[in-house]
């Protein structure tokens, strides 16, 4: 077993010390229900063919089809894919979206393939996974390095095996093809949400408290640019090649302009007015909020004990080793974790296959409010087990989870129903 997976029980191992379980549940959750792996034989421009592996794993499906995004990554291995679906059943039952969870994978890396060639990439994708995915079974979406276009032609390939449009198969599509509004920065704003909404219980606030992102993609920038409008200052921000940091506060909306222009954050203050340091250099800088953004084990028992946020938001899946938990634990640094802090994204999309079933669209103001009011009852929960157990927001967010996975394993009777 993989270190990334084993790591991942064992957080599901600590929360069931706080709840009376049936045995029957731990065993479920024990294994995922089911993985596939398959070599993808792509048509390269350039006529030759080339192989490349990957994953789909089904976790669990007690509360429903399972649901998650497909990563591309030249580390994508099937350790890493076990774990993130292991997240996405947690993180479907603290916001109570009526899924299990799963993840999906291929080990590529997105810059040294064309658009076509990804185009047939994600089109063999499908084909190799088309009967373990469906609209009641298993819904991908979008993850690091996949976007919406991406989510199109896998429904549109979906479509085509199945003789028919078929758009609730796959979420976080582009509008034109079933998409919902919203989707685009509902990670970031559900983050927003569920910080803004515990801010007086962190004791942060607007105008005195800084923030620094780790990870300018999609989640990172948008949940940026909603804090910086509501006043909170933006005194760093890192992409894969740099880092920024500027104690008087940065702009993500012209850093995220100068991105797009020339493909980096670098040098996007202009000469002097920023500092440019290492992505690992920038989680160490002074600031009250931190939110890494980027990839998994960002945080470990070595760098926790010189983080200085009061408040790390984690907006990335895994960002924080359990060795750096321990140390932020130990130094009272308050994590709010990922499959409470990065639920909007999978909310978002539970939104979406709901309109596609129904056929039925929703305006946007629809979507903000419904995610709004998805969100911070859970966060509220968390906070309270928090404070009632005496634990870490982490173990508080997956005993409220497992609280809810559990009623649904003995909902069919478990060791205590057959045995009384
Ligand atoms: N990949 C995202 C996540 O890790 C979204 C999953 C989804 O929308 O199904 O939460």
């Amino acid at each position: 077993m993989g270190q990334l997976f084993h790591e991942a029980r064992k957080r599901l191992r600590q929360a069931a010390k706080f709840l009376d379980l049936d045995p029957d549940v731990l065993e479920k959750l024990k294994y995922p229900k089911e993985t596939l792996a398959a070599s993808l034989l792509v048509r390269m421009d350039d006529g030759s063919r080339r192989s490349f592996k990957a994953w789909r794993c089904r976790y669990d499906d007690t509360r429903g089809p399972t649901k998650g995004g497909i990563r591309y990554h030249p580390a994508v291995c099937l350790d890493e894919v076990m774990a993130l679906a292991f997240w996405m059943t947690f993180k479907c039952a603290v916001v109570n979206l009526p899924y299990g969870g799963a993840k999906g994978g291929v080990a590529v890396d997105t810059n040294q393939l064309s658009k076509s060639e990804l185009e047939r990439l994600s089109r063999a994708y499908v084909r190799a996974f088309a009967n373990f995915i469906g609209p009641d079974r298993d819904i991908p979406a979008p993850d690091m390095y996949t976007n919406a276009m991406t989510m199109g032609w896998m429904a549109d390939e979906f479509s085509t095996i199945v003789g028919q449009p078929s758009p609730a198969v796959i979420t976080g599509k582009p509008l034109q093809l079933g998409g919902s509004l919203g989707r685009d920065d509902a990670t970031g704003r559900g983050g927003y949400y569920v910080l803004r909404h515990l801010e007086r219980d962190l004791r942060l606030s607007p105008d005195k408290s800084r923030v620094i992102v780790q990870g300018f993609g999609n989640v990172g920038y948008h949940g940026a640019r909603m804090l910086h409008a509501d006043g909170y200052r933006i005194v760093g921000l890192s992409d894969s090649q740099s880092a920024l940091y500027a104690a008087d506060g940065l702009d993500p909306i012209a850093v995220m302009e100068h991105k797009k222009r020339t493909g980096s954050i670098r040098g996007a203050m202009g000469h002097g007015r920023a500092q440019e340091l290492t992505n690992k250099a920038l989680l160490e800088q002074e600031c009250d909020i931190l939110i890494p953004a980027a990839m998994e084990n960002q945080i470990d028992a070595q760098n926790a004990q010189n983080i200085q946020a009061r408040v790390i938001l984690e907006l990335a899946n895994g960002p924080i080793t359990p060795g750096g938990d321990q140390v932020l634990n130990h130094r009272g640094v308050t994590v709010i974790p990922d499959i409470l802090a990065n639920a909007g994204g999978v909310t978002v999309s539970y939104f979406e296959w709901v309109q596609n079933k129904a056929g039925y669209y929703w305006p946007l103001t629809d979507i903000h409010s419904r995610l709004k009011q998805g969100m911070e009852p859970e966060a509220r929960r968390v906070w309270d087990i928090r404070l009632e157990k005496e634990i870490d927001m982490r173990t508080a967010a997956y005993v409220h989870a497992l609280d809810r996975i559990a009623a649904a394993v003995t909902a069919h009777g478990g060791k205590a129903y057959f045995c009384s």
